[in-house]
């Protein structure tokens, strides 16, 4: 199966999520057991791409996105920021 191209800013991938009719305070979770539960959920999703894309574009602060916490997106910031001041 060929992957969903990236275009975060294009919300239509929101149509395929898999937490689609969820409810939203799921995926808020409050301690370290439900952000786990929550990323298996995120594991199985088709556009888990474009979420955490989507999540690191909107400078989305809170809850899990894509696969990732608040903690691990606040990382992925720094990381590419790091790479984009070592480009030439
Ligand atoms: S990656 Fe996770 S939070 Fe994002 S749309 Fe898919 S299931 Fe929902």
């Amino acid at each position: 199966m060929e992957p969903e191209p990236i275009f975060p800013d294009d919300e239509l991938w929101m149509e395929k999520a898999k937490c689609r009719g969820d409810g939203p305070n799921d995926y808020f979770p409050s301690d370290g057991l439900g952000v786990e539960a929550v990323k298996a959920t995120c594991q199985a999703c088709p556009v888990q791409e474009q979420c955490l894309e989507y999540a690191l574009e909107n400078r989305i602060e809170h809850g899990v996105w894509g696969g990732a916490s608040e903690r691990e997106r606040r990382r992925i910031i720094r990381q590419r920021r790091r790479l984009r001041q070592h480009e030439p």
